[in-house]
């Protein structure tokens, strides 16, 4: 068994105060909270701002306290182990839990900037003397960087050291402190530091909390009489299970709401990385976002699909993206643009005043501009996750393949204009994770190396592909399709990749690594092997049913030709691209008819979830409707291997 954390956002819509039981409403309530979030956020960056030298920050990454003794994880012991600790402003009272508070979130805020401050050594210890790295300095930077370090963060930090060099005459920074101010801390209470004499946080019948919270009356309170207990009922989103223990949440203000925060703990079954048959490999696609397909593990060892292609097509979402981010660069021009010409003019002259005005309206509207952006890669990340989750538990797989991130970037290929973004690809595994958690399912990485170039249905693995811009048009060279010229397979060329992914992840299911800080699963060796298509059996509900009889019958209806006598072989070659899946729409009022008599008898395996009905969220999201299919196509237990697949069946038996 494992402990899964999320976290939920609720709303805090009034408050009673307790010894008078005066009903405040969510107006005073967010005052309050915001009055005290600001003394909180006060006091943290001044501990921030008062330790922002290089010699602090040395004596935080050291993790030794003055008496010799390792640092406490927690950040607020660790701060008042230093000795630095925070302090109310002059005339104002706070209790201890509320210094506590502003501690953890300085803590934090240090802690963030040792990591940021590692990279940033790294990045200065490696600096190319003139342009570009080459493959040796990229290697040196990789070993000199602090664990956790993504990509994305290489290349911001090294933009900003780029530009404080340009801007100090070719120099390099000495440290994080000569390259950036203090960082702001957020204006919010973690009240994970304090206690019950801050905070309380209990069950109040299946769906709804009560969050007891000490708050100060006025904005500066000067003695104890100035703060009171604030009972607020709260209601949990079903996403907090009836079984999960709740923890001390955050507080926070949203527009001038009160939002809490609130991470509560689930008991799940932690899933085995090895003795999956049926499983979901997951391809990225460039706009697609996510292309996935089946696969199941047969006795003999080979690796068969049911030949349907899975999508998650976010192409519309990744062009608003794509508008998002240019109007960003348009807005921080602007605001550049305007404070320079301002800050070339004296003080006295007219127009100052109106230059400083249109760059804070360009500021505002930029800051508006990446809130939308990251709030719109946020809700498809985690609805791409969601989705795919769904289909790996209707379609009864016990185990979902991704291809590894980290091989994926280092590839450097898949660049576009309209190209989502590698951070939203990180949310999206993140989610999966989470989610797939939660089903029971586990999560392994396989490297990405190859997955597109190679067939996925001859040659084990060295087979190679031709890529076409469509199946009509094989003399041109293109990216939409592929075709191999060996075994005539012609299909999507993210398809074929998502088939190798489930091949490689199903046939190397003992060499699987699990780290142990994350809790992840990586593949570590690559194992080749082909993957068969094969239909699902014939279920004979079609021939069961009753002919509807629509006015006289002028004579019997026609039979349909056994089920037997059909080819169980799903066409390899199409002529033309398959339509996209739209979803369909079903007639209003009527429940989704996706339960299949087979899976129905056996009782599906997670009824909780219910996936038939599967929403997006999104309007112009096209996504493979999710439906519940049995897990047992292809050959027969116990069948004899076919020709042609020893090979494979011998690496297994290695394995
Ligand atoms: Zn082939």
């Amino acid at each position: 068994m494992g402990v899964l954390t999320s976290t939920a956002t609720c709303a805090a819509l009034s408050a009673v105060v307790e010894p008078t039981g005066v009903r405040v409403r969510e107006r005073v309530l967010a005052v309050r909270v915001g009055w005290l979030a600001g003394l909180v956020a006060g006091m943290a960056a001044a501990v921030v701002s008062g330790h922002w030298s290089s010699a602090d920050l040395d004596i935080l990454a050291g993790g030794v306290g003055p008496d010799g003794r390792a640092l406490p994880v927690r950040g607020w012991t660790a701060l008042r182990r230093l000795g630095w600790t925070a302090a109310a402003p002059g005339g104002v009272y706070v209790s201890d839990r509320v210094r506590r508070c502003a501690e953890e979130e300085a803590a934090r805020a240090l802690r963030l900037a040792v990591h940021r401050r590692q990279v940033v050594a790294a990045i200065v210890a490696t600096w190319p003397e003139h342009g570009r790295r080459d493959e040796a300095g990229w290697r040196a930077l990789r070993g000199l960087l602090p664990p956790g370090a993504t990509t994305a963060e290489i290349v911001n930090r090294t933009r900003q050291v780029r530009a404080h060099a340009y801007a100090h005459g070719g120099a390099l920074p000495r440290d994080l402190p000569d390259l950036e101010a203090a960082p702001a801390v957020a204006a919010q209470v973690l009240l994970a530091a304090a206690d019950r004499q801050l905070a309380t946080i209990a069950r109040d019948g299946g769906d709804r909390a009560v969050l007891r919270v000490q708050l100060p009356l006025v904005e500066y309170p000067a003695r104890r009489a100035d703060w009171a207990w604030h009972t607020m009922a709260i209601a949990l989103p079903p996403t907090v299970a009836a079984g999960a223990v709740l923890c001390a949440p955050t507080l926070r203000l949203a527009r001038h709401r009160v939002r809490v925060d609130l991470p509560h703990r689930t008991a799940v079954v932690r899933a085995a990385t090895s003795g999956h048959r049926v499983a979901l490999g997951i391809d990225w696609g460039v706009n697609t976002l996510l292309t996935a397909t089946v696969g199941r593990l047969t006795d003999t060892g080979r690796v068969v699909t049911d030949g349907r292609m899975l999508r998650y097509d976010a192409t519309a979402i990744s062009a608003k993206l794509h508008r998002l981010r240019g109007h960003r660069e348009h807005l921080a021009a602007k605001r550049t643009h305007h404070t320079a010409l301002a800050a070339g003019l004296p003080d006295t002259d007219p127009r100052t005043a109106r230059l400083q005005a249109l760059a804070e309206h360009a500021d505002t509207e930029h800051e508006r501009v990446c809130a939308r952006i990251r709030h719109l890669n946020k809700a498809l990340a985690w609805s791409a996750a969601r989705w795919a989750v769904d289909q790996a538990v209707a379609l009864h797989a016990s185990a979902v393949y991704v291809e590894d991130l980290a091989t994926l970037q280092a590839r450097g290929r898949r660049k576009g204009n309209a190209r989502l973004s590698g951070q939203v690809r990180g949310t999206v595994t993140d989610a999966i994770v989470h989610l797939a958690a939660k089903a029971g399912l586990a999560v392994v990485t396989v490297p990405a190396r190859g997955t597109s170039r190679y067939c996925p249905r001859c040659g084990q693995g060295s087979t190679e592909l031709t890529h076409l811009p469509a199946p009509d048009r094989p003399q041109q060279r293109g990216w939409k399709w592929a075709a191999c010229a060996r075994c005539r397979l012609s299909t999507d060329r993210d398809h074929a990749a998502a088939m190798r992914i489930t091949a490689r992840g199903l046939l190397a299911q003992h060499h699987v690594r699990t780290d142990r800080a994350t809790g992840r699963h990586t593949t570590t060796r690559v194992v080749e092997g082909d993957v068969a298509t094969a239909r699902r059996p014939a279920t004979g509900t079609r021939t069961r049913k009753q002919p509807v009889t629509r006015g006289p019958k002028t004579g019997p209806t026609p039979k349909r030709p056994p089920a037997s006598k059909l080819s169980r072989r799903v066409p390899d070659r199409r002529t033309v691209p398959a339509p996209p899946c739209t979803g369909g729409q079903r007639p209003a009022g009527q429940e989704p008819k996706n339960h299949h008599p087979r899976v129905a008898a056996s009782g599906p395996a997670h009824d909780f979830l219910k996936p038939q009905h599967h929403r997006t969220g999104f309007h112009h999201v096209h996504a493979t409707p999710v439906i519940c299919l049995p897990a047992d196509f292809g050959p027969a237990r116990h069948g004899h291997a076919p020709p042609g697949m020893s090979e494979t069946h011998r690496q297994i038996q290695e394995v």
